[in-house]
């Protein structure tokens, strides 16, 4: 038995002994607060048993391992529904790019609390009109002659978490004089700091993940910049990268092809099961091929990561054509269900509910990069096509008309 089969058989042991107290059917029924709060209790669990921070150093409260063994254990733990989501984004990556920037000690005991499910950080890039395009946002950052401190102003939009989250990153433009990339700096702001104002948004299927944020004044010390002044385009650049590679579900986060075929099995008409007629086999046929090709990339990316070897852009076509595919199944079983397909229960899951997930689907073809994008990835980085017209390249951003 290899080091890592020995490794994923006692993940797997772990997580699966604590299904029953944290997993998907645990947490029907519960209330945002409640499933908050178990979400928590899972953190300290897998903090304590060794499973948290798998790829971080020792002294940052993480087992040093490599992104194998996290891919690994990552894989066992997406199949049961933990209430991980909350923390996703703040261990992701806002913890780990503020433990490359900031002096030890304070740092420490803030990603031990994050480890620990403790303090969550968001992720504040994103803004009204800078999404895919990052270096377009306007939030501005003053330094105060004064003091040093640096006064931020602005708004920033689809920051996830942002409602429980103690701590944040945030890019601002302390330049407005310069090309739209080199006037931008980084920084981590308390999210709890006078001027801050934090609005939920709802989105389509009711869940209020998402939120505007609002800065006024905000004034934040010299010390809590990460990076040099000017240099936030590429602190945030790191950022993006640091999860190179996540663990993947073929079915994107939707319910499996296990479960379209018992559904369609479970279901009739006319007398006779839907999975008898040839129609349904073959759109849920066609929809398992593509999971199967996903899979085989993703296991390609695994085998590249062992042998010490970074995989390149698939994650770009894994993640465009998951969501699609998702997407395309979840619609076609409302399809078959005729009228109870529309059927709204506002319990269910987008892993174990159609309508649920055919209208979660849209943001996930959004969030972490919209479907153009990663088509514009795929054919510069993977095809080798020129790259798009880019006619702001160089010209100074307060001159690039608004
Ligand atoms: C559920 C969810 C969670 C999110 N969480 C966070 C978070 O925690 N923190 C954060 O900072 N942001 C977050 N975001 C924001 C997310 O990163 C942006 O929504 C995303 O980058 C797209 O930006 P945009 O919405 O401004 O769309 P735009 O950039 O305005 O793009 C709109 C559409 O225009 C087209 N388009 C734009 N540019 C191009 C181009 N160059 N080539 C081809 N087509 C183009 C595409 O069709 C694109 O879908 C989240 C978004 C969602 C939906």
């Amino acid at each position: 038995m290899t080091d890592l089969t020995a490794y994923r058989n006692a993940a797997r042991a772990w997580i699966e002994s604590r299904v029953a107290e944290f997993g998907r059917d645990a947490r029907r029924g519960l209330s945002p607060a409640e499933d908050l709060e178990l979400g928590r209790r899972y953190l300290r669990a897998k903090y304590e048993a060794g499973y948290s921070g798998i790829s971080w150093p020792k002294e940052n409260g993480g087992q040093g391992l490599s992104p194998t063994e996290k891919l690994t254990f990552d894989r066992e733990e997406i199949l049961h529904g933990f209430p991980t989501e909350y923390f996703s984004i703040s261990l992701g990556m806002p913890v780990p790019i503020m433990l490359r920037y900031l002096p030890d000690g304070w740092k420490q005991e803030r990603a031990i609390a994050a480890l620990r499910g403790d303090e969550i950080w968001c992720q504040l890039f994103s803004e009204p009109a800078a999404g895919s395009d990052l270096a377009a946002l306007r939030t501005r950052a003053i330094q105060d002659p004064d003091t040093g401190d640096w006064v931020l102003n602005g708004q920033k939009l689809w920051t996830s978490w942002a409602h429980l989250a103690d701590y944040g990153v945030i890019v601002a433009r302390s330049d407005p004089g310069v090309a739209k990339h080199r006037g931008l700096t980084y920084f981590w702001v308390d999210m709890k700091a006078p001027g801050v104002t934090v609005r939920p948004v709802t989105l389509a299927a009711g869940d209020a993940h998402v939120n505007e944020v609002y800065f006024d004044d905000v004034r934040i010390p010299d010390a809590q910049r990460l990076g040099p002044v000017g240099g936030g385009f590429g602190v945030a650049m790191e950022t993006l990268i640091i999860e190179r590679y996540s663990a993947t579900d073929p079915a994107a986060n939707g319910p499996s092809i296990a479960r379209a075929i018992a559904d369609a099995t479970r279901m009739t008409r006319d007398g006779r099961a839907l999975i008898e007629d040839g129609r349904v086999r073959e759109r849920i046929a066609r929809n398992f091929a593509t999971q199967a090709a996903l899979a085989a990339i993703h296991r390609r990316a695994l085998l590249s990561l062992e042998a010490g070897t970074q995989p390149g852009s698939e994650g770009a076509i894994h993640k465009l054509v998951s969501v699609r595919n998702r997407q395309r199944l979840s619609e076609f079983m409302i399809d078959i269900q005729g009228v109870s397909g529309v059927q709204w229960n506002e319990q269910a899951t987008r892993k174990d509910d159609w309508a649920t997930s055919w209208l979660t689907a849209p943001t996930g073809r959004i969030a972490g990069g919209a479907d153009e994008m990663l088509l514009n990835t795929i054919a510069e980085r993977i095809l080798g096509l020129p790259q798009d017209h880019r006619p702001d390249k160089g010209v100074p951003f307060n001159e690039i008309p608004g």
